[in-house]
């Protein structure tokens, strides 16, 4: 299961402290330069899934970014909002 977090911050998982109060946190890895953390255990997948943005294959993944989901028209609603088309397609290379 691949993970989505900040590049080069620790991938950690909490644990409750003896005795019931507060926690300590179990560095379990850390993310790549691209932002990315892969794992196959099962458990740290189950707790990562909480805190960190993942890879889901079943979903519709953006080109852009990172975003991803399951639904198409919330999707189409994403790409419209955050990468609309530019009204000129040769902008860029008028500079
Ligand atoms: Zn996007």
């Amino acid at each position: 299961m691949l993970f989505y977090g900040t590049p080069g911050e620790a991938v950690r998982v909490a644990k409750p402290k003896r005795g019931g109060k507060g926690f300590n946190y179990e560095v379990k890895g850390r993310f790549n330069a691209e932002g990315h953390f892969e794992t196959d255990d099962p458990t740290l997948i189950e707790r990562l899934k909480r805190k960190y943005k993942w890879y889901n294959p079943e979903a519709y993944h953006c080109t852009k970014c990172d975003f991803q989901t399951t639904k198409r028209g919330e999707f189409s609603v994403h790409y419209r909002h955050k990468h609309p088309r530019p009204i000129y397609d040769d902008w860029e290379e008028d500079e």
